[in-house]
C-alpha cells in the first residue's frame, strides 16, 4: 500500500505550493498589465494577483507554525537532518518514506525513533 505512493515531504510540498502561488499571483498581475487598456479588467487581475500573493504569505506563516510542530529526525537513508509531520512523512532530501508508527512500517524507517516502541513491544512479549 505504502510503496505505491511517491512520497514528498509535507513541509516541502506546502512550501512548493506557497511558492507557486506567488508565481501565479505575479502572472495574473502581469496579465493585468497586458490588459491595462480595459481599466476595470486590469483592476480585477491586480486584485486577484494580490490575493494570491497575500494567500501565499499566509501559507508561509502556516509552514512556520507547522515547522515548530514537526519532529526533527535524521534520515536513515541519506543521514541528513529532516523534519517529519504526522505519522508518515518523507525525507526532504531523498524522499525516503519515514514512519513513526510501527504498524505502518513497510519500508525503512528511522530506527532511533522507533526504538522506544520496540522496547515496549519487547517488554510486552516478555510479560506474556
Ligand atoms: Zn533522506
Amino acid at each position: 500500500m505504502m510503496a505505491d505512493i511517491v512520497y514528498k515531504n509535507k513541509i516541502n510540498r506546502i512550501r512548493t505550493f506557497a511558492l507557486s502561488l506567488i508565481f501565479i499571483g505575479m502572472i495574473i498581475m502581469y496579465g493585468g498589465i497586458m490588459l491595462r487598456k480595459v481599466e476595470w479588467l486590469m483592476l480585477i487581475f491586480f486584485i486577484i494577483g494580490m490575493l494570491a500573493i497575500l494567500f501565499s504569505c499566509v501559507v508561509y506563516l502556516w509552514i512556520g507554525m507547522l515547522s515548530t510542530k514537526a519532529i526533527p529526525v535524521t534520515c536513515p537513508s541519506c543521514s541528513k537532518p529532516t523534519k517529519m509531520l504526522g505519522r508518515v512523512d518523507a525525507c526532504m532530501h531523498c524522499r525516503q518514506p519515514l514512519t513513526m508508527d510501527p504498524s505502518l512500517e513497510g519500508k525503512e524507517f528511522d530506527e532511533k525513533y522507533n526504538a522506544k516502541k520496540y522496547r515496549k513491544q519487547e517488554k510486552n512479549h516478555a510479560a506474556k
